[in-house]
């Protein structure tokens, strides 16, 4: 009580308080606030620093770090990131509220992307779930966590399209499908949000790279991207709108040119498209330091150049490039950036904060007690357990080697990974504890205790492991070879656990060499010598190549990097008491070679197989991929029958479509709709996602999915951006993926709206 007392006798003397107080609308306070700033305390709030101790990009010159703590207390900082736990914030506010002369609050950000302590499985799990709510009520625990910790903005949902797995990113998106990332999206937008944004447990959520990143050619992090404006429009933009439509504060613009504009200074994505004709109203933030480095893209010749640009393209917040704060007075001073620019890019950071309710109370975020409670919390650890087990996919269970049994059979458990508590954690994990992730190692332990043999084999990485240097993958020190191969072959099942480690994906980290890394193909070789029923459980944060892999194991589970709950996630899937359910959100390719690989592709004046040489092929590899988009098995078995479509109205199709659960166990199917549009005038995808539905079916049991197809799903964007549906021939396939299914066609009559 003495604290409230106390904070409303602080607050009714500081500037800040009649901001928050007075009447109005939000859009009303905004104006009322503008006005009373000056142009350097309006640049101020377009300043983001990085805090003092986290650092998710290239660390500042000691010149700069000296001045965040000058810049705070004159107001010339509007949002800090890295910056958590409820003291280190308080510390801060307290600075900018008490000490600034108007007293604006901070907004703080932080990279909120697969949980906040609690970690959730990576994004491209979760992505396989095609569990809409699980997605939305992951991030609605990872809002819970960072909210509890003083952060009220999280730099999620990445919703980056990519088709190439060499990029670490991929691990951070929801894959290679436009339709999928775009209902993902909004899922996260809204877990991360919630429906009022003024609520203590709600964050605001920031879309990103806005735009092309996920493009990046030769999957090469931060490198050049080079799209047609069918690619951007008909694959890239769609995710972005999809968070515009479900209402996202804030966008992240990317280190990317596109088509040889910097996307930080591209003023057709960010003025033109997003703010003009999308009509988005939040603001949008540069990433770290992507100002500066149009200077790097020699696009810019000095950072006052690069900010010159930036603010005209219409990135309203400069992450970490110090050319705002430093440059931006000068080019209004001199007429070369208008005052109106400054005016409405601090409108829309302002407007959030109101939104977040940090006028009415700044620290509102800060409440210790709530941050105590929130360790460990047994709900959030059910929550990512739930969804860590429905990210899951099986990828191959010859002679229904899974689930296995729980007694009777020695199983011998085999992998560095198996007994890592650290690398299932994931790449974006910067607030979780170092090795708080359940092991396979423990989780199978719960079931069969000291019967599970196990052999660590090689290590995977010598050295330190951590989120800024380069892991050093172990390719020469064989030792614990010759222990696998002995546990192997006193076992009458093998649970080898290889893939990758969790930082071998994400920011910075591509490779050339989709291949399991270091010497675990060896390590299967060896136990493929001596015992042939091999459960592969691959954790990894992106597609790999396993083609010979996939001949050696009976068993494969993709287990992705499930996060804190791991161990018993994949213990529980593995004994068969959860069903597994995944499909694939990223096709895996038979050799990098192939890649980009995706199902959605064109299929080009040649398409074959036809005589000769002279057809769209590989000579020393077929086109399809090892697993394709979508696929997923389940330990019962799914049949497709009846497939119904009808018209209804004059612009919409109804699809329908009966699964039965053929099989002894109960499961859930993901059905997925795939529209072909035969001709068009522009080339089309041999076939694109339209629609899918995840059902729960019991053993011997059917159930009838409809879907409805419309104006969204029909259409596509011409060349110049607009929207159109022709009229035409379709075809339609209903199945369980990518590849096969039940297949029907329709006809639509004229054009049935244009925009
Ligand atoms: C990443 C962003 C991230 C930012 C802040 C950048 O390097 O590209 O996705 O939000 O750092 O950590």
């Amino acid at each position: 009580m003495l604290r409230i007392i106390l904070l409303i006798v602080f607050l009714s003397q500081s500037a800040f308080y009649s901001f928050g107080q007075s009447s109005g609308t939000i859009d009303q306070k905004v104006r009322a606030l503008l006005k009373k700033m000056t142009l350097e305390e309006k640049i101020g709030q377009m300043n983001q620093y990085n805090g003092f101790w986290d650092i998710t990009g290239p660390a500042p010159s000691e010149e700069n770090a000296r001045k965040k703590y000058d810049h705070l207390r004159t107001g010339m900082v509007g949002s800090m990131l890295n910056i958590r736990g409820v003291e280190n914030v308080r510390k801060l506010q307290k600075i900018a509220i008490e000490e600034s002369r108007l007293g604006i609050p901070l907004i703080f950000g932080f990279d909120v992307i697969h949980g906040y302590k609690t970690i959730s499985p990576i994004p491209l799990a979760e992505a396989a779930s095609w569990d809409l709510e699980a997605i939305e009520k992951s991030a609605r625990i990872a809002a819970t966590e960072a909210s509890a910790e003083g952060i009220n903005w999280t730099f999620a949902p990445m919703v980056d399209i990519t088709r190439d797995a060499r990029w670490g990113r991929v691990m951070e998106g929801a894959g290679e499908d436009t339709y999928l990332g775009s209902r993902i999206a909004a899922a996260r937008v809204k877990g991360f949000q919630g429906s009022d944004l003024s609520q203590t447990n709600t964050i605001a959520a920031c879309a990103k790279h806005f735009a092309g990143y996920g493009f990046s050619e030769s999957g090469k992090d931060y490198n050049t991207v080079d799209v047609g404006t069918s690619t951007l429009f008909n694959t890239i933009l769609p995710p972005f709108k999809a968070c515009v439509d479900a209402g996202v504060a804030t966008f992240m613009n990317s280190f990317n040119d596109l088509n040889g504009i910097p996307a930080t200074g591209n003023s057709f994505l960010q003025r033109d498209v997003l703010k003009g004709k999308w009509n988005f109203k939040g603001f949008v933030v540069s990433d770290w330091g992507s100002i500066g480095e149009m200077i790097d893209h020699r696009f810019a010749k000095d950072l006052k150049d690069a900010s010159r640009l930036a603010i005209h393209g219409g990135c309203d917040m400069d992450m970490e490039s110090y050319g705002y704060v430093n440059h931006l007075k000068t080019l209004v001073e001199t007429g070369a950036v208008s005052v109106k620019h400054i005016d409405d890019a601090v409108f829309r950071i302002l407007k959030v904060k109101f939104q977040l309710g940090l006028f009415d109370d700044p620290f509102k975020y800060c409440d210790i007690e709530k941050e105590k409670s929130l360790v460990g919390h047994a709900d959030h650890l059910d929550g990512v357990l739930d969804i860590a087990k429905k990210s899951m996919v099986l990828l191959k269970n010859d002679n229904n080697l899974l689930p296995l049994p729980k007694s009777g059979k020695r199983i011998a458990l085999i992998g560095d990974l198996a007994d890592d508590k650290n690398s299932p954690l994931g790449s974006w994990r910067l607030a979780a504890a170092d090795n708080s992730a359940v092991s396979v190692l423990e989780g199978m332990q719960k079931y069969i205790g000291k019967s599970l043999a196990f052999a660590n084999g090689p290590k995977l990485f010598t050295g330190a492991e951590t989120f800024i240097n380069e892991l050093n993958i172990n390719t020469t020190d064989t030792s614990g070879l010759g222990e696998a191969r002995v546990a192997a072959q006193s076992a009458d099942i093998v649970v080898l656990v290889l893939g990758e480690h969790g930082y071998q994906s994400g920011e910075g980290r591509s490779r050339t060499n989709l291949d399991l890394p270091g010497l675990q193909q060896e390590l299967l070789d060896e136990i493929f010598k001596v015992n042939k029923n091999i459960v592969l459980v691959l954790m990894n944060g992106r597609p790999l190549t396993i083609v010979k892999a996939k001949d050696q194991a009976t068993a494969i589970l993709e287990a992705w990097q499930p996060g804190t709950q791991s161990g018993h996630a994949i213990a529980q899937v593995l004994f068969g008491d959860f069903n597994p359910s995944g499909k694939l959100p990223m096709s895996f390719p038979r050799s990098t070679g192939q890649v980009p690989l995706y199902y959605n592709y064109k299929s080009t004046g040649r398409p074959g197989p036809k005589d000769l040489v002279f057809w769209s092929h590989y000579s020393d590899e077929i086109n399809a991929p090892l697993f394709p988009f979508g696929f997923g098995l389940s330990y019962t078995n799914f049949e497709y029958t009846n497939l119904k479509i009808t018209k209804k109205g004059v612009r919409d199709i109804v699809v329908s479509v009966v699964v039965t659960n053929t099989g002894k166990m109960d499961g859930s199917e993901v059905v997925q709709l795939y529209l072909t549009d035969k001709v068009a005038s522009i080339t089309r995808p041999v076939k694109e996602l339209k629609g899918f539905e995840k059902v729960q079916i019991a053993a011997g049991k059917s159930k009838e999915v409809t879907f409805l197809l419309s104006r969204d799903e029909l259409g596509f964007f011409k060349e110049n951006g607009d929207y159109i549906v022709e009229s035409g021939d379709f075809e339609i396939m209903v199945g369980g993926n990518s590849e096969k299914g039940l297949n029907g066609s329709f006809t639509l009559d004229k054009i049935v709206s244009k925009k």
